[in-house]
């Protein structure tokens, strides 16, 4: 039923309540990302490229507290490195998903390919670009940074 909303408080979390939700393969993982984004870049740093089997890795930039992630069946691991850096990936099908750092307080990056509904952004630079392979050419226009924007 389509009827308009008497309550104040509903309509108001109704209009700031846009967000994209997204998946692992398998779907044991799933998550909710509050509108806006802060960000939207891929990144070409090796890390990102070893940990993703991939030559760049596109990732969303949010707010921690924006992002809600559904794992009924505790199957999110996460990978902590000894540069820095948490992944979080499932346990079950094996999917890298998310990347938190000291070095981003406050921050969740999702790996954009994951999501399932349109994001608020498309990819605004590349990032890290230094390190870039040479087998996987870019000729897009954005932007190409040596960090995160
Ligand atoms: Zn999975
Ligand atoms: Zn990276």
């Amino acid at each position: 039923m389509e009827a308009s909303n008497p309550d104040p408080d509903m309509a108001r979390q109704a209009r700031s309540g846009a967000s994209a939700r997204g998946s692992c393969l398998c779907g044991a993982v799933g998550f909710a990302a509050e509108l806006p984004s802060k960000w939207v870049a891929h990144c070409h740093c090796s890390r990102c490229r070893r940990a993703h089997g991939a030559p760049f890795v596109t990732w969303a930039g949010f707010r921690t507290e924006a992002v809600t992630v559904e794992d009924p069946r505790s199957q999110l691991r996460w990978h902590v490195a000894d540069e820095g850096g948490m992944r979080g990936f499932c346990g079950h099908c094996g999917s890298p998903m998310l990347f938190k750092s000291e070095r981003w307080p406050g921050e969740l990056h999702i790996a954009r390919a994951l999501f399932l509904e349109p994001l608020d952004r498309a990819p605004q630079a590349h990032v890290f670009y230094e390190t870039h392979v040479d087998w996987a050419p870019v000729d897009d226009a954005l932007p190409k940074k040596s960090s995160i924007p």
